[in-house]
């Protein structure tokens, strides 16, 4: 079965077979894995030893985006969250029951966030202290601009937690060259191709420590997750981990070196989506978004007006053929999601496109006429 749902994806058997194994998580063996894996997430990161963290957590991304604003803003921190869809809005659900107030940046979701907005915003409301960005946002698959907008953070004197969770590994972030990032969260399953079940904060080591005790939650407190890697020399966990997701994001991380890196597995992600949204649009389609506008991480595809459409029916015929997709509506118009990354090429692609076909044609959807 083909995933393409925007995490977790399709991985390689390579990167699963290391979990058929047992890992004693406090052995030095397994501490060696969990060191080796912080500093090339650190690395990837554009992290700057001594300046930078990176800092593995138990669980999926919105624990790491709890932990990151937890430990990274005081609490009754101002943040600013630009609205750009349905992770915008668990940020700001998380930020809200962590105690902090989220003033809401209403914006179009249908095009990136105008830093200049972003800076109007914050010169208005000097209560603010941070924004929390959603830099690819899988609801509607709009990349936002981490670089300009944090450069508009930085101007105003002003920090920002970065939600990468489907971005990381693909597309480019340089930390080195935006000391405003205080907080970068990412899982292993998404662009990265590793199993679900761990996340990782990139938090500046100074920020943590001037802000310890804000977290106000043990499980959630990156500060003394940080005090605790310096301690024992940065290779074992608090609590137990999910040692043989680890193990094995260490393999998937061979393969996005392997690879070529980010930028490789970007062409990758973008020559998908471009193949996708071109492909469903030929089948007489409607993508969501311009293909100006089109990021390479998540394609959503307006449900047809047709009576005979089901998402349902339309999502099990197509698991029947070998390929899962999203099975909920998460945009405000109607509209099926389809995830372009993962260990996923463009052949994969074209004959996904090819199942859409055939399944239309069985559901007796004739938008092709009507196109
Ligand atoms: C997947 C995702 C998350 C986290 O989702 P989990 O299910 O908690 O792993 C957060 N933000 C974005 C933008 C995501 O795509």
């Amino acid at each position: 079965m083909i995933l393409l749902i925007p995490g977790p994806v399709t991985t390689r058997p390579e990167v699963r077979h290391v979990m058929a194994q047992d890992f004693a998580p406090w052995d030095d063996d397994f501490r060696e894995i969990s060191k080796r894996v912080r500093n090339r997430v650190l690395s990837l990161a554009g992290g700057v030893a001594g300046e930078h963290t990176a800092l593995p957590l138990q669980g999926c991304g919105h624990f790491a985006t709890e932990a990151a604003i937890r430990s990274l803003t005081p609490p009754g921190a101002c943040i600013l969250v630009p609205q750009t869809g349905q992770y915008a809005d668990r940020m700001t659900r998380l930020a809200t029951e962590a105690g902090r107030v989220v003033v809401p940046l209403i914006v179009d979701q249908a095009r990136p966030v105008d830093a200049a907005e972003v800076a109007a915003a914050l010169a208005a409301d000097p209560s603010l202290s941070h924004v929390g960005l959603v830099y690819s946002e899988t609801s509607t698959g709009v990349i936002h601009d981490p670089a300009a907008i944090g450069a508009a953070v930085r101007r105003a004197g002003r920090r920002m937690i970065l939600d990468a969770v489907s971005a990381f590994g693909a597309l480019p972030l340089d930390l080195a060259a935006q000391p405003e990032i205080d907080a970068m969260v990412f899982t292993t399953n998404k662009c990265l191709e590793g199993l679900p079940g761990l996340s990782f904060t990139v938090a500046r080591a100074d920020r943590l420590t001037a802000l310890a005790g804000s977290a106000a939650s043990w499980s959630f407190d990156l500060a003394d997750i940080h005090a605790q890697a310096k301690r024992d020399g940065g290779g074992s966990f608090r609590f137990t981990p999910p040692a043989q997701v680890l193990a094995a994001f260490d393999r998937a991380l061979d393969y996005h070196d392997a690879e070529g890196g980010s930028a490789a597995r970007l062409a990758r992600y973008r020559e998908n989506a471009r193949i996708v949204h071109e492909g469903l649009r030929s089948l007489g389609l409607q993508p969501c978004l311009d293909a100006a506008h089109q990021g390479p991480i998540v394609v959503n595809i307006l449900a047809p007006r047709d009576p005979a459409w089901s998402l349902p029916l339309f999502v099990s015929t197509l698991k029947a053929k070998g390929f899962t997709i999203s099975n909920f509506y998460n945009t405000t118009a109607p509209s099926f999601r389809v995830g372009c990354i993962g260990h996923v090429d463009a052949d994969v692609m074209q004959r996904f496109v090819a199942a859409v076909d055939q399944t239309l044609v069985e559901l007796g959807i004739d938008i092709r006429a009507a196109a």
